[in-house]
């Protein structure tokens, strides 16, 4: 079993780009090369700026080559709660922008000719308890009437349409949902940035920001400094002592992935015959699909714990439990990768945009950024350009983690609670 992601080992890296000499100078500087920043570096570049786009690692390597590789509609809390705490115009709004952030997906991989799989296979959520199933009802109405979404149920009766599990209580099908393969999606946009003539400078720590004018910094790296009139942030559940004052809004949370050897064609049919990506209504959710070569990922929060090997490693043992209690027939099936990666999650589950210090960010895409990050590189370049730009977070209030000032010590107490929640909800 290899405990690194399956993304980034099925993917052809866009080069070496750890050993570009630094610029002395850049229109915009962008830290983090994960999908918010390889997004935010091609947009600004399309617009003939000139971009330095650095990273601690390499490109691809946080949650952007970590995650499920699943792009989907709606926000990371229920549009009913969306409702209740924004009305249903702004709550409307807002669900509606994941639909736009899809396109935005779809269509950087046409423009840019991104061989990534990406693929509109629709979107299964999963009721793990009948009154679960009863809330679908309720939620599918709201979202018809006031977001104008059309999703479509399926009962236990026909369970088996949609997958091959004893798990279930039924199912929302939403088709604009969407799989794709992440690393070569990562790997894609940077091969583009850097033909736009983006300068990619991998294990480039940023260590600290001299500010200069409303946007303009002094960016000092482990390598050099950069002088840089505008600087965007884009370092989601990686977020550290660069910024203070975003890190104590940010809570890193770990979620960790398994993935099986490739499965025959036949069992492939009888797990997910539509080949959606799927998760279900835990609170410590379970989340799955088939790769592009047949394999089953499953994914889940696990433990509430950093991910580091040892940490990936025990996590791949209890997801491979869970695996083999939702799909009874993979019991004999091997593991082929294992890891774990962070999830920036912020206090109302809301991705939050806008600058702070003369520095720009957008973050706290709470497990829903493969395809809200690369939609906010877009607006984010809109925004630094001056241009009227649609972002949907602008109002929002961003609220520190009460008690949250370095690494998360609150790990442990929240695992305990969110368990407590799915055994009484
Ligand atoms: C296990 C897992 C499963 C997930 N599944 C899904 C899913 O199926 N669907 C979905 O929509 N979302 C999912 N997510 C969330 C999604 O992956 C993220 O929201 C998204 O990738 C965030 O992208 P990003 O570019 O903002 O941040 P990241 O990809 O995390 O990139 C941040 C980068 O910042 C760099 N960095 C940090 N500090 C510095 C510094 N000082 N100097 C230079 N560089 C620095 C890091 O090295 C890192 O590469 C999942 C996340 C995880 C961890």
């Amino acid at each position: 079993m290899k405990l690194l992601p399956y993304w980034l080992d099925t993917a052809k890296s866009a080069g070496d780009f750890r050993r570009n000499e630094l610029p002395a100078r850049a229109d915009v500087v962008v830290v983090g090369a994960g999908l918010t920043g390889l997004s935010t570096a091609l947009h600004l570049s399309r617009r003939g700026a000139q971009v330095a786009l650095l990273d601690a690692h390499t490109v691809g390597w946080g949650a952007s080559g970590r995650n499920g590789g699943m792009a989907t509609t709606g926000l990371a809390i229920s549009f009913a709660t969306g409702v209740k705490r924004y009305g249903s115009g702004p709550a409307a709004a807002m669900f509606r922008s994941y639909n736009d952030a899809i396109d935005t997906l779809e269509e950087l991989v046409e423009t840019e000719g991104i061989d990534c799989s990406f693929e509109r296979t629709g979107k299964l959520t999963l009721a793990v308890k009948p009154s679960h199933y009863r809330d679908f009802e309720k939620s599918a109405a709201l979202m018809r009437e006031l977001a104008g979404q059309e999703v479509h149920l399926v009962p236990r009766s026909r369970i088996r349409d949609e997958i091959g599990s004893p798990y279930y209580h039924g199912a929302m099908v939403d088709p604009l949902g969407a799989a794709v393969h992440v690393g070569r999606l990562a790997a894609g946009l940077a091969a583009s940035a850097a033909a736009n003539g983006v300068s990619i400078h991998e294990e480039c720590r940023v260590v600290g920001f001299t500010r200069r004018g409303t946007h303009a910094h002094d960016v000092r790296t482990e390598l050099g400094t950069i002088r840089a009139e505008q600087v965007v942030v884009g370092t989601s559940g990686y977020t550290g002592g660069l910024t203070p004052w975003l890190r104590r809004r940010i809570v890193p949370i770990g979620s960790f992935i398994v993935v099986t050897e490739p499965l025959a064609k036949s069992v492939v049919e009888e797990l997910l015959p539509n080949r959606r990506v799927a998760s279900d209504t835990k609170h410590l959710t379970y989340y799955f699909r088939i790769t592009p070569d047949d394999r089953l990922l499953f994914g889940g929060r696990a433990r509430f714990a950093l991910s580091n090997q040892d940490s990936d490693r025990k996590s791949g043992r209890i997801l491979r439990r869970a695996m083999v209690e939702v799909f009874p027939q993979l019991a004999d099936i091997r593991i082929d990768y294992c890891w774990g990666g962070l999830v920036d999650m912020s206090l109302d589950q809301m991705v939050h945009a806008g600058q702070r210090d003369g520095l720009f960010y957008s973050l706290g895409y709470s497990g829903h950024g493969v395809q809200m990050a690369t939609h906010m590189g877009k607006v984010l370049a809109q925004v630094l350009a001056g241009e009227p730009a649609a972002n949907p977070w602008r109002d929002l209030k961003f609220r520190a983690i009460p008690g949250h000032f370095g690494p998360p010590w609150f790990l442990p107490p929240a695992g305990v609670f969110f368990k407590f929640l799915d055994r009484i909800s």
